[in-house]
């Protein structure tokens, strides 16, 4: 069986020429998304007839929780919500108000000042784009922006895109690949303008305490930097809610006016079609950010932004719903451990998120990508979709989602352990 053709695994760069279109230089270095490459890949030989598993995409199996479902059709049935219509571009008050308010009791709960307004939060299309929007409002032409690696494959590509360059820096074993404020100063550059933080992360589960959040900041603002915060798995955490940036950045301190952290309801209340993310940003910036989505896309769309605020303002309801969520993935994640570690297979053991960080090969001059080759081979003759690590700039691992349905996860493990140990 050759599923293979042509590899869509690869996230080399994508033949967009042809003899009538020339690139822009804003987009001739461009990548697709890996994780979408490999999700779409998998979904075409599925409709093609191939039983492929699908471990690639990081996209929850479970159905948005029915009280959110419900406030949508209520949103929807009455007029005066206005459900259909434009909304400010930053996003309807009352969501922008829960979105503060969560924020404020974040930083209220660890003791320090809070000050959060509405003012301060662009609700966007997704996460995605309150990334794209800070990178762009914030690097520039010239300017280095440190990614923490393995990093979610379109951090490099969205600074990229924003004419700045990321610097990869990769985190020892020993600390499960996250990165220390020696790491980071190692990397750094008069040019350097920021990082990007994303805890839990995505691709390998890490979780930073605390304590290390407040050591990486401690060492940004000495140099002045900008911290972009991607909580988007916060919630998905097995040792209880992992620590948000809001929780080590005083209101009144001087960090908090370089700060920026996005999240959004896609992953931890199964609303990825939904696509409601947001900043929360110092005022200015989310001026910045408000302009530069005026000439793009607008509001986020205005059904999604009643049934996001559903999501925040049930809080019974919502802890209930993700909780369920949340022990569900934890046992996934637990029989999937086992069938690894049996194996002796090099696993980072995610903390949260819902992705397990395999390693499968050392990249060689003859042999530079091992996950590639690993992931291609996975494809092509045991049917099950992963994404390689190269997506993440790791090009000895591979990514496993456990967020598709149990029985799935257990076989496609499997069937991994299986060619590795082949
Ligand atoms: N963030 C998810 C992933 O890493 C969804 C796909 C994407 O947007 O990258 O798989």
């Amino acid at each position: 069986m050759s599923l293979m053709s042509p590899p869509a695994v690869s996230p080399s760069a994508t033949p967009f020429a042809s003899p009538f279109y020339a690139p822009s230089a804003n987009i001739v270095d461009l990548r697709e998304s890996a994780t979408i490459a490999v999700s779409t890949r998998a979904k075409a030989l599925r409709a093609a007839g191939h039983p492929v598993i699908d471990l690639g995409a990081g996209e929850p199996d479970f159905p948005t929780p029915g009280f959110i479902v419900e406030a949508a059709h209520q949103a929807l049935e009455s007029p005066s919500a206005g459900a259909t219509r434009y909304t400010q571009v930053e996003g309807i008050l009352p969501l922008r108000q829960a979105i503060a308010e969560r924020a404020d009791t974040i930083r209220r709960a660890a003791g320090l000042r809070g000050g959060i307004e509405p003012s301060d939060v662009v609700v966007t299309a997704g996460t995605k784009q309150a990334l794209f929007n800070a990178c762009f409002a914030l690097f520039a032409a010239g300017d280095e922006v440190l990614v923490p690696t393995p990093g979610w494959t379109s951090y490099y590509e969205m600074i990229a895109l924003a004419r700045a360059v990321p610097i990869a820096v990769r985190g020892a074993r020993e600390c499960s690949l996250k990165v220390t404020p020696a790491d980071l100063r190692a990397a750094a550059t008069p040019r350097t303008r920021g990082l990007i933080l994303n805890s839990p992360c995505n691709p390998s589960g890490a979780v930073y305490s605390s304590a290390e959040l407040a050591a990486i900041v401690e060492c940004a603002t000495e140099h002045e930097w900008w911290i972009l915060s991607d909580e988007i798995y916060r919630a998905i955490s097995y040792a209880g809610e992992a620590a948000s940036l809001l929780s080590v950045v005083d209101g009144d301190s001087h960090a908090a006016q370089r700060l920026v952290v996005v999240d959004g309801v896609a992953k931890s209340f199964a609303m990825t079609g939904w696509r409601i993310g947001w900043s929360i940003a110092p005022s200015a910036v989310s001026r910045a950010m408000t302009a530069l989505q005026s000439h793009t896309t607008s509001n986020a769309a205005t059904l999604s932004q009643h049934a996001a605020l559903a999501a925040l303002t049930n809080p019974a309801a919502a802890d209930a719903a993700v909780a369920a969520m949340v022990r569900e993935f934890q046992r996934r994640r637990d029989a999937a451990l086992e069938l690894l570690h049996a194996a002796r297979l090099d696993v980072i053991e995610p903390q949260g998120a819902f992705y397990l960080f395999v390693r499968v090969g050392e990249a060689t001059a003859d042999d530079p990508e091992p996950g590639t080759r690993f992931a291609r081979r996975l494809l092509d003759e045991s049917g099950v979709a992963i994404v390689p690590g190269i997506a993440f700039h790791t090009p000895e691992w591979i990514r496993v989602s456990y967020a598709a349905p149990a029985d799935d996860v257990m076989e496609g493990v499997r069937r991994i352990v299986a060619q590795r140990i082949s």
